[in-house]
């Protein structure tokens, strides 16, 4: 029995678990996949207060060994359910090895990438579809590839394809970008850099093994055309993956839980990061939520 137990070893649960062990609670952490959630795709972090530039990576590793060296437990297990036991109040966190039981939890799922949901998308993922183009992008070096999106991560990862990649066309479904407008003009500066506005991906073309093209079309026109590539980075934002908890908290129509700046949804259950409803979704929001929801469930328990 712990008395924390955080789902999700990203910011916000590394966050949470560093203030409930300091608070002298006994803390579990359960990750379904690496240590560090998001922030382990970005190349560079500029924006934390106090840290001018670290890696994605260095910054995850530096919460998860002062999170370990504090006492917090690491266990590499995905959460598939959590009950109430209505008798004792405890919580019982189901995974597909065992159940964990906990005085209170936290769900730091975080969210992830939304898929464009053309057919075969899912079959070319690491055969020129990718998500991620600070962990794939080496791959495509000197080659043709596209970025599809119009956010700050579509303007990076095109920036970043642009360093590698002999040219990047960044398709996107209007004709301005959501993204910072500083970054997007240093895009525009970019020589090997095309821009397809108000245009979608509609099809995916491979040859025997590998994506080798698309079909992008104009929505003014209705024009199509195809483009020949090696790889297609879609970044069109993301999708949370907390149905497994409707039982115990509210899920919004995205499928955020429903929570507030308090990080409390009631029963000994607390939400942190990017899986809660919120304006913005940061490293610093998680970090402060983690804080947040740690601090409320030592005064819960
Ligand atoms: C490419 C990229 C660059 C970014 N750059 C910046 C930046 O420069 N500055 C900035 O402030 N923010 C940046 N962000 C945003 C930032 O990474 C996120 O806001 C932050 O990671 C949110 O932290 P989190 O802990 O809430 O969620 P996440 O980082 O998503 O972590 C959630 C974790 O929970 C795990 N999990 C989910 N479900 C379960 C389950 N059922 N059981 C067990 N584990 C589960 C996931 O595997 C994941 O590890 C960037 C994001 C991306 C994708």
């Amino acid at each position: 029995m712990k008395d924390i137990i955080i789902v999700g070893a990203g910011t916000a649960g590394m966050s949470a678990a560093i203030y409930a062990v300091r608070a002298g609670k006994t803390v579990l952490v359960l990750e379904a996949a690496a240590y560090g959630g998001q922030i382990i795709n970005a190349a560079d972090v500029e924006n934390y207060p106090g840290i001018k530039h670290i890696s994605g990576f260095d910054f995850a590793n530096g919460l998860y060994e002062q999170a370990r060296e504090l006492g917090a437990e690491f266990g590499f297990e995905k959460v598939e359910g959590i009950e109430n036991d209505p008798e004792t109040g405890r919580k019982l966190v189901r995974t597909a090895k065992t159940v964990h039981e906990a005085r209170a939890v936290i769900l730091a799922t975080g969210a992830r990438n939304r898929p464009l949901g053309l057919p075969e998308e899912k079959e070319l993922v690491g055969k020129g579809i990718s998500y991620c183009a600070t962990c794939d992008g080496m791959f495509y070096r000197n080659k043709v590839v596209a970025v599809n999106g119009g956010g700050n991560t579509a303007v990076e990862d095109a920036q970043f394809l642009s360093n590698v990649c002999k040219k990047v066309y960044i398709i996107h479904r209007r004709d301005e970008f959501r993204a910072d407008v500083k970054e997007v003009e240093k895009l525009r500066q970019k020589e090997n850099v095309e821009f397809l506005l108000n245009s979608t991906v509609t099809k995916l073309h491979k040859d025997e093994k590998r994506l080798c093209g698309i079909t992008v079309r104009n929505k003014l026109g209705g024009e199509e055309k195809t483009v020949e590539l090696s790889g297609l980075f879609i970044a069109i934002g993301q999708q949370p993956d907390n149905a497994a908890f409707s039982n115990v908290v509210s899920l919004d129509d995205k499928g955020y839980i429903i929570a507030g700046e308090d990080c409390d949804v009631g029963n000994g259950i607390f939400v942190a990061g990017d899986c809660r409803t919120k304006t913005v979704r940061q490293l610093t929001t998680a970090a402060s939520d983690g804080a947040t929801a740690a601090l409320a469930a030592c005064a819960y328990i």
